[in-house]
This record gives structure tokens, sequence and C-alpha cells, in this order.
């Protein structure tokens, strides 16, 4: 088996994963359970944030993307946290297989689009700032940008109940956490 089939297989077995997910957080949206979504996102998120025996993280791949896209609307912060993951994270080899290119959703795509666009414009002006302070320091604009992302991340950003402006499942069930 070569190398590049284990990549492969490691990233088809992370979509199968995130399928599962995703599926759960569509069941907890039909049931009306903010709680069972919002610890199913939680779940998405650590998911990506983990580093698997190969040495990278995945996120979601075209299959679970339009799994949520389908099943959402605009506005629904399942599909924010995707398109964050893509955003903030995702690397061009996650997206470099050109049949794949004309089978993601296309309000994702759209949505890709504008995200990238709006970091872009925050990037020329981190550019700007960094020239004025000094020109061949690029390597610590990576790691402002890095140090903002963290100030600012929420651990209920994605949360459903922040809307319904009740108690976070992780406040309601502590003693089990
Ligand atoms: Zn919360």
């Amino acid at each position: 088996m070569s190398p590049m089939t284990n990549v492969r297989d490691t990233t088809f077995d992370q979509d199968v994963e995130y399928m599962h997910l995703i599926k759960a957080y569509i069941l907890g949206v039909f049931l009306d359970d903010f709680k069972f979504q919002d610890a199913t996102s939680d779940a998405m998120l650590a998911k990506a944030q983990t580093v698997m025996n190969d040495g990278f993280r995945y996120c979601p791949g075209v299959d679970p993307i339009n799994l949520v896209y389908k099943n959402t609307s605009r506005g629904s912060l399942l599909r924010q946290m995707v398109l964050d993951m893509y955003v903030e994270e995702a690397m061009p080899d996650r997206m470099d297989d050109a049949d794949e290119h004309y089978t993601y959703d296309s309000d994702f795509m759209a949505e890709l689009a504008l995200g990238l666009m709006g970091k872009r414009g925050s990037l020329a002006i981190d550019d700007e700032e960094a020239e004025d302070e000094d020109e061949n320091m690029s390597d610590e604009d990576g790691d402002e940008l890095e140090d903002e992302e963290q100030e600012t991340t929420d651990p209920c950003r994605y949360h459903e109940h922040v809307r319904t402006g009740m108690p976070c499942y992780r406040t309601v069930f502590k003693k089990y956490l």
C-alpha cells in the first residue's frame, strides 16, 4: 500500500465520522433539541482540532460540506462553523481534486469566496501595519493573526442556545462532563 493510499484512506475515514456527526446534528434540529445540536457541533470542532496518526488534522470534505448545506438554511451556525474551518485553516490540498471543485455546494463556494476575500482584506491591513514596523519580519504577521484569533475564540460561538437565551449544555450537564 503506497503512502498516498494511506493518506487517502485516512481522509475518507474522517469524512465518514463527520457524516455521522452531521446527521446527528440534523436529528437534533428535527427534535428541536438545541443542547444536542450544541454538543454535536462541539464534537465536530474537537474532531477538526485533533491531530491524526498521520500527523494531519482534517476538516470536513466535500460530502460532509454538501450534507450540511443541503440540510440547513442561510444563517445556520453549523454552516458558519464548517465555513470558518475552510476560511481560517483548510489548506489548498483539501480541495485539490479537480473533480471535486464542481461538486461542492454552490452556496458554500460563494460563501467561501466571500470569506477568503474578507480575510484577504484584513491581511492587507495587517501587512501595511507590519511594513510600518519592519518590512522584513513577515513571519510575525502570522503570529499576530493567531494571537488575535485566540483572543476572539468563544466556546459558545456556534451554539444554538445563545439565540434562545437558555444556558449552555456544558452548564446544565456539568456534573456529567
Ligand atoms: Zn454554549
